[in-house]
């Protein structure tokens, strides 16, 4: 672990088993870090938040620093690509495309920012005519604790760590358990690319003892949290200590609706790939699919024969459309899905269970691309998050109907629009709540553009300019001129 610019090990000695998930097989062991190492981390993020060395470092020169940071992660992007495939099972051009490039993107973004984040003037009306300048600053949150998931483990540390640096917080990260490598070997680049000592420490460990003492610690101002909606109401209660902002990116069972004048084949292809795209294992993930009575029939056929066409195997061989699920537990968890669209009498159009594949991966996570037809609205399949891929097709032929249904849901995360009538569209997108609406699109994400959700999908909105609010605090600053 990174603690205070020094790689220590956790300081109760013990380790935990970081997993490949398409053996089975122990890849290696990380510290099992736990609150007192939480506490040294937080210290050090302290003292380096005081550290004038890092407190007046000039805007164009923190902005330098990030573009430090994005040419090494640039230039290590294979190593990298290779590590995130085998500790998560995604294919390794899925890591170097998405993962490694989105967090290139993310860091050349915020390099920008230092030097353009302004404050403000403000015409003010004194009472009794009283001359005064009134202005605003922006002035980092302070320390960070950021905890993240696994299934883009980099790039959700990225989408944290960016704005975090850019803004001159200092930081605590913990991974998820199932994926702490590529956060490791990102951490030191960060120190290679002259990060000062403790503005970055990484601890690994669990969600019930370091997290949770992350969440809870009285010395950190925020906590960024990627999770499930679950941990993300815990983590609001162990924050209500010192009333530390929070911020959450958390679950989503989006609606993909497909109107009757869309391209059966077109959208078939499309609403496959949003469904399965990182094995289903996307918070994004088109997971509910409605289609017009109309097109019902030809788009879920298609949809299930591109599904049987998905090649599924080792992330690490280039024929792998779709790599193994994380864990066995997560396995085990959206198999019990299955098991539960079956039993409500949801019709099983393709998968449904493993792919044959040769002994080496035989006690692989593996899982075939799953979608089950004549969906209905009460059931497990269509009302809870799954997180893996697994889709849920329903019919629909009235708008008001299908408009309910798709905000029907405790999550507003994203929703997407199939259709060539872009007026429809846009009514449509005006009525649905979610954070992200995609139209004849799914699953595009800038670092210009806000993300996050409505209801319990989350509290604020990462990227874009909106980020920079959750790590800053507003200053209002009172000159009497007189
Ligand atoms: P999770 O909530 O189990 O774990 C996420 C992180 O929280 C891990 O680092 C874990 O160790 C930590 N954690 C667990 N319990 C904790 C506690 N009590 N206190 C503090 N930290 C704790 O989620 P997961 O299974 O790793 O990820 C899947 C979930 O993440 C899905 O629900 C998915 O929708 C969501 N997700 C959301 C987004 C988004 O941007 N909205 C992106 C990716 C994933």
């Amino acid at each position: 672990m990174l603690i205070g610019g020094n790689w220590v090990p956790a300081s109760s000695g013990r380790v935990f088993d970081t997993v490949d998930p398409a053996t089975g097989g122990v890849l290696t062991q990380v510290p099992d870090g736990d609150e007192h190492d939480i506490d040294r981390a937080v210290s050090a993020a302290r003292r380096a938040f005081a550290d004038p060395q890092w407190r007046r470092v000039s805007p164009l020169d923190r902005g330098q620093l990030l573009h430090r940071i994005a040419d090494l992660i640039e230039a290590h992007a294979d190593e990298l690509a290779l590590l995130e495939s085998r500790d998560n099972g995604k294919p390794v051009s899925v890591a170097r495309a998405v993962d490694v490039g989105t967090s290139v993107k993310l860091f050349r973004y915020f390099a920008g920012w230092p030097s353009k984040f302004e404050g403000s003037t403000v015409p003010v009306s004194p009472r009794g005519g009283l001359r005064v300048l009134n202005y605003t600053t922006h002035q980092p949150v302070g320390v960070v604790g950021l905890i993240v998931p696994w299934n883009f483990p980099m790039a959700m540390a990225c989408w944290k760590l960016a704005p975090a640096l850019a803004t001159g917080c200092t930081v605590v990260l913990k991974p998820a358990e199932e994926t702490p490598l590529s956060t490791l070997r990102l951490a030191q680049l960060l120190v290679e690319a002259g990060v000062p000592d403790g503005v970055i420490n990484v601890v690994t460990g669990r969600g019930a003892t370091a997290g949770a003492a992350l969440a809870a610690h009285d010395d950190v101002d925020k906590i960024a949290f990627t999770g499930s909606t679950e941990t993300g109401r815990a983590i609001v209660g162990a924050a209500a200590g010192n009333l530390k902002r929070v911020s959450l990116e958390l679950g989503g069972k989006s609606p993909n609706i497909v109107l009757p004048d869309a391209d059966p084949e077109a959208v078939a292809q499309a609403a496959a790939e949003a469904i399965f795209f990182n094995q289903g294992q996307v918070c994004t993930a088109g997971s509910r699919l409605y289609v017009h009575d109309a097109l019902y029939d030809d788009v879920v056929d298609a949809v299930a024969a591109r599904a049987e066409k998905i090649v599924v195997g080792p992330g690490t061989d280039p024929a792998s459309d779709m790599g193994p699920l994380v864990s066995a537990r997560h396995h085990d968890r959206v198999s019990s899905f299955i098991e539960a669209g079956r039993r409500q009498g949801a019709r099983l159009a393709a998968g449904g269970a493993r792919p044959d594949l040769n002994d080496r991966y035989a006690n692989g996570y593996f899982l075939r691309p799953t979608v089950f037809a004549e969906a209905d609205h009460g059931m497990r399949i269509v009302r809870e998050e799954i997180f893996g891929p697994v889709l849920a097709a329903m019919r629909w032929s009235d708008v008001d109907d299908l408009v309910a249904k798709a905000n029907d849901s405790p999550f507003g995360l994203s929703a997407g629009i199939w259709t060539s009538d872009l007026g429809h569209a846009h009514r449509i997108a005006d009525e649905l709540q979610a954070g992200t609406v995609w139209i004849n699109c799914f699953n595009l994400t800038d670092p210009a553009s806000p993300f996050g959700g409505f209801k319990q999908s989350g509290w604020g909105r990462e990227m874009g300019r909106k980020v920079l609010d959750l790590y800053t605090e507003v200053k209002s600053v009172w000159v009497n001129l007189g």
